[in-house]
């Protein structure tokens, strides 16, 4: 869950699938090398290119691909990660079932996991012992001392009540990890959930309340009870909730960057209990925080040291036992279903028991599964495979650089020299986390705590690593996810094995198709370290200028076109695009599919006939067809910092010049149209 929140934070990824978990019921987004069926297109001569392109393309395969009951979409990434699923099914069924006395110590581990994870009956006699420990702690709390050392002792053991702490390369220095502090402590996905005033937002804050108060009784507490403590807690997530940044404040790097030393730390928040927290087992030395959002730990310190014990008592209580449901027992596992997935995603029905226990222990377990994951499934020759595509792309958006005319020489060879300096991992990491010293039992939410408290000091974020050099190579993701991401700290592009192949990638296929696909990843990543984040760090992932004052004001002078074109775009009736929140990404589409094309071209040789060769827009378009839930579109809007699929589409080809070389037909006059002058031009 941490991991996958920090990716929100600072690492751009390719899809949100995999990538946001604000509320902490996600898993990992497995794939298989085995190609899944793979249906390519049927246009829809109905649909004009120039009204709509995306659907023009897409339309047959929507109309194909009704949303299973059981997910919130249907599309490229849910189709390949079904697959995955069933090939890690395999690999942990068989690891339940092996002999532990012949088995290697990961497999016993694997196969321990699963075990546990299926054995519905003892997860029901269970009922809350997992957690007693836990709630007799926040039973005990007796001062506002005890209350901030029982948020750290809760956090310790795998929960994350009212913050994310973890260790990360300080962007002030990225020679060096230190700890960092992301806001938290809330139920809904993020504070605008809490103050939104329209219709639809009152009745989802109304089906909180509810289900705090069903969670309560679950736990034990008197309806009557149930129902005023939930107005409590709910009050409570309120109030730290005003206090928090929103998901366009957290895009800006210089104001989520702000390191103090513990003796500023101590001296600014006195209550939050810093000698507590930097002494965590585990933990390298702390010298020093980043504090991504400095205003949510004014709020804290206001309310730590000035709300009622009683209340901590009670909101504390609920958060843990809400934050550990999907691994209780079936009345816990409905409620939490019914609220995260029916009321915000629009689900109807749960994953099969497997499945949720198949994502579960993919997320805590991810680099164990992944390693024998990549031993059976993945073909060795991938990496190669895709070498060649990866030199051409950055060859490509190379040679462009030195051309734009916009940016003058002093700012190019700055950022040519990052671009030269852009590491790049494909397919599956040298070295892998070890899980030496994780010790399972035979209770599931038992094991999905000791995993989540052993990633806190070893995982990929891990305070062990704080100190430390860095290493460069961690990955943030594990091999079977069916995403991509940049990490601007590190300037590095990293590509699990999941997602080079069909139909983003195909060593069968014709280069139009796999640079139109995966090559408009790959260039997509690579321009991210080109946003409008991402440019505000150095080759060595510094947050430092390299900019002129006159390349700075092209730059966002440009960049402020896509964002009015965004804003124009409409998910569901009265509902717009944020082009602010989307503009980091949709720059890297727009810059992805530019330098696809050219690199493509570059392949190729050029074109004789362009009107003929239309495959590398086709399977652009055709890797964001999808069918999504309005619930879902709804939540995605207001925090995925990506683009809803349809506007991937549409909102970066008709910038493209040839595009419409291609689609003579596309001419003014069609709805998605653009003269040349209103057609954003940046990489
Ligand atoms: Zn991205």
């Amino acid at each position: 869950m941490k991991r996958l929140l920090l990716i929100v934070s600072l690492i751009a990824c390719l899809a949100a699938a995999g990538c946001t978990t604000p509320i902490g019921t996600g898993a990992g987004h497995p794939v298989s090398a085995t190609p899944a069926p793979q249906p390519w297109y049927t246009l829809n001569e109905s649909i004009r290119p120039g009204d709509d392109f995306y659907t023009h393309v897409n339309d047959a395969w929507q109309r194909e691909n009704p949303i299973p009951a059981d997910k919130k979409y249907v599309g490229t990434l849910t189709l390949l990660r079904d697959k995955a699923d069933e090939d890690l099914h395999a690999l942990m069924s068989r690891a339940a079932n092996a002999t532990v006395t012949t088995t290697d110590r990961n497999t016993a581990l694997i196969g321990q996991f699963y075990r546990s994870g299926m054995d519905t009956q003892a997860i029901d006699a269970e009922g809350l012992e997992t957690l007693s420990a836990d709630l007799a702690a926040i039973d005990a709390i007796g001062s506002r001392e005890d209350l901030a050392n029982v948020t750290v002792v809760l956090l310790e053991r795998g929960a994350t009540p009212l913050y994310f702490y973890l260790g990360e390369v300080n962007t002030r220095n990225t020679t060096e990890v230190i700890a960092t502090l992301w806001q938290g402590g809330l139920g809904m996905p993020d504070r605008d959930y809490y103050t939104r005033t329209d219709n639809k937002s009152v009745a989802t804050q109304e089906a909180y309340q509810d289900h705090i108060r069903k969670v309560l009784v679950l736990s034990g507490e008197s309806g009557a009870q149930a129902a005023a403590d939930a107005k409590t807690i709910y009050a409570m997530e309120k109030t730290l909730a005003l206090g928090q940044f929103t998901n366009e404040e957290n895009r800006d790097p210089q104001r989520t960057t702000n390191v103090y030393t513990l003796a500023e730390l101590k001296e600014r928040w006195p209550s939050i209990g810093w000698d507590r927290l930097t002494s965590i087992p585990g933990s390298g030395q702390v010298t020093k925080v980043n504090v991504y959002q400095p205003k949510y730990l004014d709020t804290l310190e206001k309310e730590i040291s000035t709300a009622p014990l009683a209340d901590w008592k009670l909101y504390l209580r609920y958060r843990l036992i809400d934050e550990t449901s999907p691994y209780l027992g079936a009345s816990f596992e409905e409620e939490h279903f019914a609220f995260y997935d029916r009321t915000l995603n629009g689900v109807t029905e749960m994953l099969p028991r497997w499945k949720r226990v198949v994502h579960t222990g993919d997320s805590q377990l991810g680099d164990l599964v992944g390693k024998q994951y990549v031993a059976e499934y993945v073909d060795p020759r991938t990496h190669g495979m895709v070498t060649g595509m990866f030199q051409t792309i950055r060859q490509t958006f190379d040679a462009r650089m030195g051309n734009l005319t916009w940016m003058g020489s002093a700012t190019k060879e700055r950022a040519r020299e990052k671009l030269a300096a852009m590491r790049q991992k494909i397919a599956y990491p040298d070295t892998w986390m070890d899980y030496a010293g994780l010790e399972l039992t035979g209770s599931y939410s038992g094991n999905v705590r000791a995993a989540s408290a052993y990633n806190l000091i070893h995982g990929p974020y891990g305070l062990g690593r704080i100190g430390r050099p860095v290493d460069p190579d961690v990955w943030f993701m594990s091999p079977q996810t069916v995403n991509a991401y940049y990490n601007p700290s590190t300037n590095e592009i990293v590509f699990p094995a999941a997602i080079l192949q069909p139909p983003f990638f195909d060593p069968d296929a014709d280069a139009a198709r796999n640079y139109g696909a995966l090559g408009a990843v790959v260039a997509h990543e690579m321009t991210h370290g080109f946003d409008d984040q991402g440019r505000q760090y150095d080759k060595d992932g510094n947050l430092a200028d390299w900019w002129t004052e006159e390349d700075r004001a092209q730059f966002t002078g440009r960049t402020a076109l896509l964002v009015s074109e965004y804003n124009q775009f409409e998910v569901l009736p009265g509902l717009p695009l944020n082009g602010n929140l989307t503009l980091g990404e949709n720059i890297a589409d727009l810059g992805g599919v530019t330098i696809a094309y050219h690199a493509w071209r570059s392949a190729a040789g050029p074109a004789s006939d362009p009107v003929n060769e239309r495959e590398f827009f086709y399977a652009y378009a055709q890797v964001w067809r999808e069918n999504a839930r309005e619930e879902a579109e709804r939540n995605w809007v207001y925090t995925d910092p990506h683009s809803a699929s349809k506007y991937r589409v549409n909102g970066v080809v008709f910038n493209i010049p040839e595009f419409y070389e291609t689609f003579p037909e596309i001419q003014p006059g069609d709805a998605l149209y653009r003269n040349e002058s209103e057609r954003a031009v940046i990489w």
